[in-house]
């Protein structure tokens, strides 16, 4: 099992000898290497089981750091790097030949993220290389909101995870990039779109269910728990399958279920807040997902602000 501790030292150690650690960022728990490192990027998709097609984020400490891997800035993505660095978005960019092909899957853009975490950006700041680092879990599983769920699932691949607590956002970076003086929002996430467009102007949303090459995040199931996961409208799901006598699980926004046990419920915000339910919602489906529950219902939130990107990851979840 992986050792899990908040030695920024250690970690750091480990990542100059090639290994890979678990990252904690605001978005999602990462699985980082050194970007820089053939063989570690190599780890990671091995490690991860994710097809070499699908290509990583690069995290970096600084603005600085940034520049050193690209060969220019577009001022449209400049803009949104001022406004929201550190934070939840990732930027597409012209790549340098500093960043391996690997990294990339053979693309010219290279995806760059100041992540927000104290921590993390301590050790970033650290270290004279990037970290690749996707979500530190198994491809097409649920992505991991704090340390233990990466203990779960790859503890007994990787030495050591930085304990960086449970993450505030709990939903992965918002992709954005620029064609042709248009900026494209490819995955929707932690900044809502509103938010990108009150910078950058009327953004175009890449259609939600593709499994375009150009961005294989998009793939159509993703995301998702083992256990089925069915949407719809709550209270006709759960009397239909109660009169089934069917072990259900229910996962809620704000909505409670007093007739169905509590370790097979989970409601993601009482108050009906989207952040704090975009932060419960992995938590949420892993837990259901343990429970011993035949299918998991669920409903789509208000679909506004952060609602759109947790819409995007129930649908994805549902998907087959
Ligand atoms: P993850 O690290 O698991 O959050 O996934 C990162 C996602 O970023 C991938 O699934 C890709 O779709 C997307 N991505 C990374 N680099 C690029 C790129 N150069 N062009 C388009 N999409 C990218
Ligand atoms: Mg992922």
């Amino acid at each position: 099992m992986a050792e899990i501790g908040t030695d920024i030292a250690k970690a750091s150690q480990l990542l100059r000898e090639g290994k890979l650690v678990g990252m904690p960022t605001e978005t999602v728990y990462g699985l980082a290497g050194n970007a820089l490192n053939p063989e570690a990027v190599t780890a990671i998709f091995e490690t991860k089981k994710r097809p070499s097609f699908d290509p990583l984020i690069i995290h970096v400490g600084s603005l600085e750091q940034a520049r050193s891997f690209i060969r220019f800035f577009p001022e449209e993505l400049m803009a949104l790097a001022e406004s929201f660095w550190p934070g939840p978005l990732t930027l597409l960019l012209p790549k340098n030949d500093k960043i391996p092909d690997l990294v990339t899957s053979g693309l010219d853009t290279v995806a760059v993220r100041i992540p927000g975490h104290s921590l993390t950006r301590e050790l970033l700041l650290n270290l004279d290389f990037p970290l690749a680092a996707p979500s530190a879990n198994p491809f097409g599983y649920i992505s991991p909101t704090r340390a233990l769920h990466v203990q779960d699932q790859l503890g007994d691949k990787i030495p050591y995870i930085l304990d960086g607590g449970d993450c505030t956002v709990g939903l992965e970076s918002t992709i954005v990039g620029v064609e042709q003086g248009q900026v494209i929002v490819y995955r929707l996430g932690g900044i809502p779109v509103s938010a990108i467009e009150q910078v950058a102007g009327p953004v175009l949303i890449l259609p939600q269910s593709s499994s375009n090459p150009k961005s294989p995040g998009m793939l159509k199931s993703h995301y998702a728990p083992k256990t089925p996961v069915l949407l719809g409208d709550l209270d006709t799901l759960v009397s239909e399958f109660s009169q089934r006598g069917e072990n259900f699980g229910v996962l809620s926004f704000n909505k409670v279920f007093p007739e169905i046990p509590d370790a097979r419920q989970v409601i993601l915000s009482p108050s009906g807040d989207l952040g704090e339910a975009a932060r419960n919602l992995f938590s949420g489906m892993r837990l259901l997902d343990k429970a011993d529950v035949s299918v998991i219902l669920a409903e789509e939130l208000p679909e506004k602000d952060l609602g759109k990107a947790i819409n995007d990851r129930l649908r994805r979840a549902a998907a087959k």
